[in-house]
């Protein structure tokens, strides 16, 4: 243990998966910003720690289609609302 937790960034699918992860090394901030950046495009970017990073990540296949119950259950609320 070196005493400091470790911190990433991710970048969270619209369906709610996490989907990318970069480390948040101050050494290396302008990877880590375009890392980010590229995030943006299709999510939302959130900073955990490496523990929750890597709990949360999802190993699905994506963008098309996200094969996860957490997704489909988003999307049939979503067609609950709309009739
Ligand atoms: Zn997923
Ligand atoms: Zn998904």
């Amino acid at each position: 243990m070196t005493g400091e937790t470790l911190m990433a960034y991710v970048g969270r699918a619209h369906c709610g998966c996490v989907q990318a992860a970069t480390l948040d090394e101050p050494r290396h901030a302008d990877q880590v910003r375009r890392d980010v950046a590229g995030f943006r495009r299709w999510g939302t970017v959130e900073r955990m720690t490496v523990e929750d990073a890597r709990s949360a990540f999802c190993l699905s296949p994506h963008p098309l289609f996200c094969p996860c119950s957490r997704a489909r259950a988003a999307i049939a609320a979503a067609r609950e609302e709309a009739v």
